[in-house]
């Protein structure tokens, strides 16, 4: 290894960021050799204490160091794997969520580390023929003529001066045809030469989504998901990088999509929670969209026909413009939706308490007139409270606070959290008795209902369990589309945004399941669940019912989600976030603490929190402006063998509670760094559970 010792004006070094969890960024020498071939954006292998790491070059500096600096042992690639304008948005990333740029700049890149290197003028080493990424060949479809709503959203977005940070939020029923301006936007951003980047929440359930726009602008995109091999990532990758193609869709990792002349970022379903990532770096895409278009100064599109309470606060108060699509398209109806008092069953024998007469009835009429039906439960598996019937124990998992679900096809009970799974003819754990009673009904046991119910009728089933094979999702919704399936049962996955014209009764079986979690946003889930699923009935050209079973039938939110009226429901729960004052009246940021001993967890977690406090209190400016939670043993208080504790801070104000956390961070370094209970930061956190 060459030390360097500078002596004159023209030496190079470099600021990098190591691809380690270290906060800050490392500064090193070039040797001559290389100084030509050094450049923002590249890889390099650096020496990092006794080891070597592959680092990011994010700025060449001139001048004169006043220490001694260690060189740069290899450079990888021969034109930059990232262009230099993102840099300022990895940094920006890393500040927000507290997360090393290293780590932050790992995550944005395809994976397969110094395996792939970009050269110059050619295509990618090592050089094989892979993608086909976007699946078989597709025909080319005929655009419809806008209708005059469409053409006033489109003449809107447009109007605005281009080249300028323009955030929208895209407001319209289901089926009213947001698509289609997600389409014809696209080509006109195209036609200026400029990249569009379209998010939507899950790639393998919106595929429908991909289809359109591959019939619209042919193979010439590239495809970003988590469903990719390294090799295809790559390839895709490389494919934006090089301006091969001007269009890249995909899931939340996609907005790293490595565009150098973004002029468009859609976020279709931009309420959906898979924006947000659950680990490591606990980003938030949709977020990052709004954060992305304003640095490059370009059009940012949210659409939802239910949008977050969020982004629709954001119009409130001007920060976003608001766009609005009010009809279906050529005046299709809303679904009329019969309400079933599912506390009216109560005293019913067998099915009939989860399938009411009313919703069997439309079933049959369903089937009959030769039109398929989709039947929503949010819960998968066949029973998910197995309870002894002899001491009144439930069977938990044991590495969980949670009861197992019994599957009844694979002859199991399952953990859904952690994926823990035993024999189905397990005894009670605390008195031995076989004698187990099932409660609380999934989608497994709705489908084997159904066929009794309707034994001529095809069924098929979709949620975690059907799907987990490559391509079973797409066969399921193919059999769909060709009419081989006429009752589809299955989880949220059904829910989003589908186009299958001849649904026309959607039955949810019962509307309840999430509306009582201890969560703040349970109300906000539900209602987006509920219209979602709702909105998949009648969509073509025959008219659509929805049958709604619920215990809470006077609920607002179940009210709201009967006309498929978000204004109605904002206006409802906005109230209560603002009398309770949550988000988006404050921002949160909370402190997630693990760890396998239960005493070590809990001593640490209190102990953490009067350091929290004493913090607080020690600086006057804290003291009215962020207020603390906790600590409180997390409500899911074990999961996957980790005792759980949570601390949640709040404040009306994002930057107060930033300088509060980097202070935090500071002060308890070497604690957060505690090998035995660990402190993660979730910054604007979705999952309070
Ligand atoms: P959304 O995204 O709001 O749910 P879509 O864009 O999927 O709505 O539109 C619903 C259906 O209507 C789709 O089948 C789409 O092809 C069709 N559609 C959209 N716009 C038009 C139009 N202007 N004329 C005719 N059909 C349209
Ligand atoms: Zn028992
Ligand atoms: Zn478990």
């Amino acid at each position: 290894m060459t030390t360097t010792f500078f002596d004159s004006n023209s030496a190079a070094f470099v600021e990098v960021a190591v691809g380690l969890p270290v906060y800050g960024t490392y500064t090193y020498s070039v040797s001559l050799p290389l100084q030509h071939q050094v450049l923002p954006g590249k890889r390099v292998m650096v020496p990092f204490g006794h080891r070597k790491a592959v680092a990011y070059v994010l700025e060449i500096k001139s001048g004169r160091p006043k220490i001694q600096l260690k060189d740069i042992l290899e450079i990888f690639d021969e034109t930059p794997f990232f262009p230099s304008d993102m840099i300022p948005f990895f940094k920006w990333i890393s500040e927000y969520y507290k997360y090393p740029i290293g780590e932050v700049i790992k995550t944005a890149l395809p994976s397969g580390k110094s395996r792939f290197r970009i050269k110059k003028h050619t295509s990618i080493t090592p050089k094989r023929k892979f993608c086909n990424a976007l699946g078989a060949p597709i025909a080319k479809d005929h655009p419809p003529k806008l209708n005059r709503e469409q053409e006033k959203v489109i003449s809107t977005i447009l109007g605005k001066t281009m080249n300028k940070f323009n955030p929208f939020l895209l407001t319209g029923v289901t089926g009213s045809g947001k698509t289609e301006v997600y389409l014809h936007l696209a080509e006109k951003i195209i036609c200026q030469g400029k990249n569009v980047l379209v998010l939507v929440p899950e790639i393998a359930l919106v595929s429908q989504t991909v289809h359109r726009f591959r019939a619209r602008f042919g193979d010439c995109l590239a495809v970003l998901h988590s469903g990719l091999s390294d090799n295809e990532r790559f390839e895709q990758w490389e494919k934006i990088l090089s301006g091969e193609v001007s269009v890249a869709i995909g899931a939340r990792s996609a907005i790293f999509a490595p565009f150098q002349h973004l002029g468009l970022i859609i976020v279709d379903e931009e309420h959906d929670t898979s924006y947000k990532q659950e680990s490591r770096l606990r980003y938030n895409a949709r977020d990052l969209a709004i954060v992305r278009a304003s640095q490059k100064n370009c059009v940012a599109l949210l659409g939802s026909a239910t949008p977050s309470l969020q982004s629709y606060y954001n119009i409130k108060i001007g920060k976003f413009e608001e766009v609005v699509l009010n009809h279906r398209v050529e005046n299709r109806p809303l679904a009329h939706t019969e309400i079933v008092d599912l506390r009216s069953q109560k005293s019913a024998k067998g099915a009939r308490r989860f399938i009411s007469r009313q919703l069997s009835d439309a079933i049959k009429e369903t089937l009959a007139r030769k039109e398929q039906v989709l039947l929503f439960l949010n819960r998968r598996g066949f029973a998910s409270y197995p309870m002894c019937v002899t001491c009144g124990t439930a069977l938990r998992c044991k590495n969980c606070e949670i009861t197992l679900t019994l599957h009844k096809s694979a002859n199991a009970f399952k953990c859904h959290f952690c994926g823990y799974s035993t024999a189905a003819s397990s005894h009670c754990p605390a008195c031995g008795s076989s004698n187990i009673m099932h409660l609380g009904v999934g989608t497994e046991k709705i489908e084997e209902v159904i066929k009794k119910m309707f034994p001529d009728a095809r069924t098929a089933r979709m949620d975690r369990d059907t799907t987990r094979r490559k391509g079973a999702i797409i066969k399921t919704l193919q059999d769909l589309q060709h009419h081989r399936v006429d009752i589809l049962i299955g989880t949220q996955m059904v829910a989003k945004g589908h186009d299958f014209p001849n649904i026309t009764l959607v039955g949810i079986i019962c509307a309840d399941l999430s509306l009582s979690f201890p969560d703040f946003r349970a109300g906000e889930r539900t209602f987006q669940l509920l219209t979602q699923v709702a909105g998949r009935a009648g969509r073509g050209q025959m008219p659509g019912k929805v049958v709604l079973q619920t215990f809470n039938p006077n609920h607002f939110t179940i009210l709201a989600a009967r006309e498929q009226d978000f204004k109605r429901f904002y206006l409802n729960e906005i109230h209560f976030r603002k009398i309770l004052n949550y988000p988006p009246f404050s921002r949160l940021v909370q402190l997630k603490i693990s760890g396998k001993n239960k005493e070590k967890t809990s001593a640490f977690a209190k102990d953490f929190g009067i350091c929290v406090t004493a913090l607080q209190q020690s600086r006057d400016q804290f003291i009215q402006n962020v207020e603390i939670l906790g600590p409180i043993e997390a409500p899911l208080s074990r999961i996957a063998r980790k005792y759980r504790w949570q601390i949640l801070l709040k404040s009306p104000n994002a930057s107060f509670l930033h300088s509060f956390i980097n202070l935090l961070i500071h002060n308890e370094k070497t604690r957060l760094n505690n090998r035995q209970v660990k402190v993660t930061i979730d910054v604007d956190p979705y999952m309070m559970l």
